[in-house]
């Protein structure tokens, strides 16, 4: 029987202001899906982009990316889930900020025991994200010095550990004290504050003026020209988001001119497109939670409704680590 719950939608582009607390109406799960009830929910970035129009979507849209939960009902065709295991699921449509939605049961993945849900909500879309990055984009080797943006936000806690645990020299930036002594405690080397100045010389004294081999930026406008003069010859430009607007358009031959190097925008989509990729993605994730060797770091809690005020402060910088959302 289709129910109505309470949801975060938008009907239009815009600030916090369009984000609105509605009822909607959830049907039954059809072939190939589950009715999932949200015990929690992960915030990201993409989700401001999505709401300011910067990544357009099609509207009204419930928005939310990743969610932890219990399954409630199953549809037809459905094999190797059971009502009231508990899963989770990031990055593969919108539709998380509800109390309950339907979800295909081949895009999600079992939350192992020694996991909470709220771990797997805060973890499985940066976490993917961050292995994806380390591991596939470029695959980071013991003794490479790498240079990683926002060192202390909800994908930079886990990549800055996951990149010691690779054996890597781990170069962050923050904007604040407070945020470079938490990055220190979380395994990066060397810290530097955006307003300490030029970085990309601070990166070539910190290599012997060669540069690091990848740099990963999911800052954008703000970071771009300090990042494409901090990756050494040959080295890899991996431009992965917008925290501060999106990269303008640059000439091809500008990658000659810095030194032959590789540009890359990627995206988890594309890294997780498979059943069989996601499920291995997953896994490692969470092999590497187990091991301790990635502690996850939830550094702020929301009430669902309140998902406005969440994402004011992530968009002004006041969140660190992962934010999960309760409903
Ligand atoms: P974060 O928790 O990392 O928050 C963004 C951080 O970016 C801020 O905390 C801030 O850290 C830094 N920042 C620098 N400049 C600005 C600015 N002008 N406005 C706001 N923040 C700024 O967010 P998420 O962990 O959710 O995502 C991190 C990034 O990774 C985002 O850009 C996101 O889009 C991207 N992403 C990309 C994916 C992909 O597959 N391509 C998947 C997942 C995330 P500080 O104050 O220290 O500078």
């Amino acid at each position: 029987m289709p129910q109505t719950v309470n949801a975060v939608r938008i009907h239009e582009h815009g600030g916090p202001e369009v984000l609105r607390w509605e009822q909607v109406e959830v049907g039954d799960p059809g072939p190939g899906e589950v009715l999932l009830r949200h015990t929690a929910i992960g915030l990201n970035f993409i989700e401001i982009y999505q709401r300011s129009g910067l990544y357009k979507v099609q509207l009204p849209i419930v928005l939310g990316q990743e969610g932890a939960g219990v399954i409630e009902a199953i549809g037809a065709g459905v094999t190797g889930y059971k009502v009231g295991e508990r899963v989770g699921y990031a990055g593969y449509s919108a539709g998380a900020y509800s109390e309950k939605r339907l979800f295909p049961a081949e895009r999600l993945v079992k939350i192992p025991d020694a996991i909470s849900d709220e771990v797997a909500a805060a973890v499985l879309l940066g976490g993917m994200t961050t292995r994806y990055l380390l591991r596939e984009t470029y695959v980071v080797k013991p003794g490479d010095t790498v240079l990683f943006h926002a060192a202390v936000g909800g994908v930079g806690l886990i990549a800055t550990q996951w990149l010691k645990a690779l054996g890597a020299i781990v170069i962050g930036t923050v904007s604040t004290k407070e945020k470079a002594e938490l990055a220190k405690q979380n395994g990066c080397d060397h810290v530097l504050l955006y307003s300490d100045g030029d970085i990309a010389a601070k990166v070539r004294e910190i290599t012997g003026g060669k540069g690091v081999p990848v740099v990963y930026d999911s800052v954008g406008k703000d970071t771009w020209e300090a990042s494409i003069n901090s990756v050494a010859q040959r080295g890899m430009m991996v431009s992965f988001g917008n925290a501060s607007g999106a990269v303008p358009a640059i000439e091809p031959l500008l990658l000659s001119q810095k030194g032959s190097l590789f540009l890359t925008r990627p995206t988890l989509g594309h890294y997780v497109s498979t059943p069989e990729a996601l499920q291995a993605n997953a896994a490692e994730l969470f092999s590497v939670i187990a091991s301790g060797k990635v502690k996850p770091h939830i550094g702020q809690r929301y009430a669902l409704k309140d998902v406005a005020q969440a994402q004011i402060d992530l968009a002004s910088r006041k969140t660190v680590g992962s934010t999960v959302l309760i409903p």
